[in-house]
């Protein structure tokens, strides 16, 4: 189940310096508490072309909810602006 969607790359990112689809390379860019960032680099000129956010892996950090029910319910109603 876990690992599916892992496969589910960007492999071609419209590159503006290219002026075409370029095939990009994922680079870690980041490492946060619960999350990583990871920079699409286009292997054609080295631009970036995106950023994406991946949550940390299960395990690593428990997810969000399994803290205190109390204080999620509380930080869930405080949450509701941006
Ligand atoms: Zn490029």
């Amino acid at each position: 189940m876990s690992g599916s969607f892992e496969s589910f790359s960007a492999s071609a990112l419209y590159c503006s310096s290219c002026r075409k689809p370029m095939a990009v390379q994922e680079r870690l860019l980041l490492v946060l508490p619960g999350k990583e960032i990871y920079d699409y680099l286009c292997t054609g000129c080295g631009s970036s072309l995106g950023q994406r956010e991946v949550p940390a892996l299960p395990g690593d950090v428990p997810p969000f909810g399994t803290a205190l029910p109390h204080s999620r319910r509380h930080g869930y109603r405080g949450r509701r602006g941006p």
